[in-house]
């Protein structure tokens, strides 16, 4: 499926899943429809697919051939047996050397990576990993929280980041940018950004609490809340352009996308990866 332009405004207000139409400005943002490529690999970008195939990039699925793809090292769902088993079916599947991963803590800690061991290599406590070496692909695990994609297509340097609320607000974009800044010499003007599979605007009320982190109007009772509009809103402040701007019309929870949901008492997790092609 082609991807759509929509156009945004600055309404908060509940989203209709698909149209990501949340507060950004009256620039146009992106929405796509990822693609499904394969049942290891799951889905992927379309546009990125095309216009840079030294990119492998994706979202992997709940389920393979009926089975279980839960990629939850530490969320308590599949045993630990199956869930390495199906690391190693995805490495395998896209052909890099290594693959990176950290326990997620909702903060903004970022690993950047040039020389990986082969395999899988968990890192302690981080969300957000950066590199511009070939082979290795690096990896959040998600079930509602929004994974962000960052490439800098002339220094062929990525990020992939673990964004829910709390890292959100904590500023884990900010700390990718900076990340990608200092590895690379990345301009935030340079990067592509592009928001992957999450639960939507629609399906994630949450308390004022949340509004008041994330630096929102405060509702006066529970109300629903788009993280993709928020970060195309701080990503729009840190300088990316919003023609650079990609979103998910996927819903972890509502689209029948075939994606792991917290909300909806999912224990698995999906993993989103991304790596230069060795
Ligand atoms: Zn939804």
């Amino acid at each position: 499926m082609l991807p759509r332009l929509v156009r945004v405004s600055y309404t908060l207000s509940t989203n209709v899943c698909g149209s990501n139409a949340i507060f950004c400005s009256n620039h146009k943002v992106t929405s796509v429809t990822e693609v499904f490529v394969s049942p290891s690999l799951g889905l992927a970008h379309p546009v990125w697919t095309e216009r840079f195939p030294w990119l492998c990039q994706g979202c992997t699925t709940r389920s393979v051939d009926g089975a279980v793809y839960d990629f939850g090292l530490f969320s308590g769902g599949s045993s630990t047996e199956s869930v390495k088993e199906n690391w190693s079916t995805l490495l395998g599947a896209t052909g890099a050397n290594s693959m990176v991963h950290g326990h997620q803590v909702h903060g903004t800690k970022i690993y950047t990576h040039h020389t990986v061991s082969a395999g899988l290599n968990i890192f302690p406590d981080c969300d957000g990993h950066v590199t511009d070496s070939s082979g290795v692909l690096l990896s959040v695990t998600t079930a509602d929280c929004v994974p962000i994609f960052l490439v800098d297509a002339d220094r062929r340097a990525i990020a992939v980041l673990h964004a829910g609320w709390r890292g959100i607000a904590s500023g884990i974009l900010d700390c990718g940018i900076t990340a990608l800044k200092e590895y690379s010499g990345s301009c935030p003007v340079d990067l592509m950004m592009h928001l992957g599979p999450s639960i939507c605007g629609a399906c994630y009320e949450v308390g004022a609490e949340v509004f008041e982190a994330l630096e929102q109007p405060i509702p006066l009772r529970p109300s629903p809340i788009n993280l993709r509009g928020v970060l195309t809103q701080k990503a729009d402040e840190a300088g990316i352009p919003l023609t650079n701007i990609t979103v998910s019309d996927h819903c972890t929870r509502c689209t029948e996308s075939d994606l792991f949901s917290h909300r909806a008492g999912d224990m698995g997790r999906q993993v989103s990866y991304i790596g230069l092609r060795p």
